[in-house]
């Protein structure tokens, strides 16, 4: 790790971080990542922003509601600054992420007492940039531009570590421009981080007694990177690769596009066993005439032949998937068609969406925006038919045995909480296991978890 800039002042003078994440995992890993930078400095994370020294909010764009959200939380803690300014403290208010990529200046002008602006690709000058907002006294700094260094060399090598799963982003940005998204222009060109930097930081998760570890990626299955033979290495070997790492029990990744699903990754399902049989693989729409408005390089077809030969591989395979629904052009059977994809398909889980114009995306400006009540209503269809077919598949559960990584306590005592290799969240009548993958026999599903007791003598 190549040491990051750092500023005097920012030393013994500010001592508390609270950061409010919003979005997708891989601001989750960021956060996680600003906390531990920040740590060498003599900061510690603040619970609630009250306690705070240095406010962060690490944003959102994806779409509308996730930004405005942002503007609303600044107004509240607005009052907070001016009290403790009066009070003779200070207080550092940052806005980093996408919404601050994607608005900068506009940031600074309907907050004005925001101190500091960055773009995800930034954080890694959080140290100096703090310091400077210290200097500053006032004047808003924006850091927007996108650095030629890769922050990923300037960073702590620690995982986003929540008990005995982590997160480990491998990819990022992209270069597929669908039509609706934000994400190019907000994270930059695709990048995959060096197989010698994932494999170390992956060996220090697992030194941290991490069992799981989710390979992060706006794309992740777009990854290639030279490894350690010469060779250009996609997901599929990197995934072989970590498998090796002795105390890896499981492996996941996403987000993966359909059109990047490639033999290498397929065979790895069947091959190694530590990796999970569930994807989250979005597919947006069952109709092809808006795939191909959307610029998504697939068909539907495409993505059932991807679903077939998943489930091939490994026979237990679960699908996830994001939809959107009302996108300009949307005509009612392109909504039947996506719904025909969502019964043959089957799903475990699903997130769906109503499409939301992003300012300077290609079908923000298309003709035929589909109207707000079309959307509501279409939505409303496709989420009570995705809900049935994750209750369903729920239901199907029970009477099985599956392998559970305990996680943390339930509600109740004599409870542990733990993750099916599909995701679902599991409550199991236990107490001494966290941290432990262990067979639980299902004994009751609701339409979002499942509950059970540890099966004895099963192997995971
Ligand atoms: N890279 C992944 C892919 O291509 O499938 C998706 C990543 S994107 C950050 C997460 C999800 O947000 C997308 O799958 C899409 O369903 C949703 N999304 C993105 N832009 C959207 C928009 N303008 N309106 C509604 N949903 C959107
Ligand atoms: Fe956005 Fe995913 Fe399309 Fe890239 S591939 S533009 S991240 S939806």
């Amino acid at each position: 790790m190549k040491e990051a800039p750092i500023s005097g002042d920012v030393q013994h003078v500010v001592k508390r971080v609270f950061i409010k994440t919003y979005g997708c995992q891989m601001n989750a890993y960021d956060s996680a990542r600003v906390i531990k930078l920040l740590e060498p400095l003599g900061f510690l994370p603040a619970v609630e922003p009250d306690h705070a020294d240095v406010i962060i909010y690490n944003t959102c764009y994806i779409r509308d509601k996730a930004a405005e959200k942002v503007y609303s939380e600044l107004g509240k803690i607005r009052q907070m600054k001016i009290a403790r300014e009066r009070a003779g403290g200070t207080m550092i208010v940052a806005v980093g992420g996408c919404v601050a990529q994607a608005e900068g200046a506009e940031i600074l002008h309907r907050a004005p007492f925001v101190d500091l602006v960055y773009g995800p690709q930034s954080y890694h000058r959080l140290p100096e940039l703090i310091g400077r907002a210290l200097r500053k006294g006032g004047a808003g700094i924006i850091e927007t531009n996108f650095p030629i260094e890769s922050k990923f060399d300037y960073l702590p090598e620690t995982s986003a570590t929540d008990g005995p799963t982590a997160f480990l982003t491998v990819q990022e940005g992209c270069d597929k421009f669908c039509s609706f998204c934000v994400v190019p222009y907000t994270r930059g060109a695709e990048y995959s981080r060096p197989v010698a930097q994932v494999l170390s930081e992956a060996r220090h998760a697992f030194e941290a007694g991490v069992r799981e570890i989710t390979l992060l990626g706006q794309n992740v299955n777009a990854y290639h990177a030279e490894g350690p033979d010469g060779k250009d290495w996609g997901l599929g070997r990197l995934i072989r690769e970590l498998a090796e790492l002795a105390g890896l029990d499981r492996i996941r990744y996403t987000t993966s596009h359909p059109a990047d699903v490639d033999d290498e990754l397929i065979a790895a399902h069947r091959d190694v066993p530590q990796l999970m049989p569930f994807l989250h693989l979005p597919v947006q729409s069952g109709a092809d005439r808006i795939l191909r408005a959307m610029n998504r390089r697939h068909t539907a077809d495409v993505y059932r032949r991807i679903a077939d030969r998943l489930r091939a591989a490994q026979p237990d395979f679960a699908l996830s998937s994001d939809f959107i629904v009302g996108f300009p052009g949307e005509r009612e059977e392109d909504f039947l068609a996506t719904l025909n994809l969502v019964e043959e398909i089957g799903f475990a889980q699903a997130f769906s969406f109503k499409y939301s114009q992003r300012p300077g995306t290609p079908a923000a400006s298309a003709e035929g925006q589909v109207p707000e009540s079309v959307k509501s209503h279409r939505l409303d269809i496709l989420q009570r038919l995705l809900k049935r077919q994750q209750r369903d598949f729920n239901e199907a559960c029970v009477g099985k045995t599956l392998s559970v990584l305990l996680e943390k306590r339930g509600r109740h005592d004599g409870q542990l909480v733990g993750r099916s290799p599909y995701l679902q969240s599991v409550h199991v009548a236990a107490t001494d296991q966290a941290g432990e993958i262990v067979p639980v026999l299902i004994l009751g599903a609701s339409a979002n978890s499942l509950s059970g007791s540890l099966a004895k003598g099963c192997r995971v």
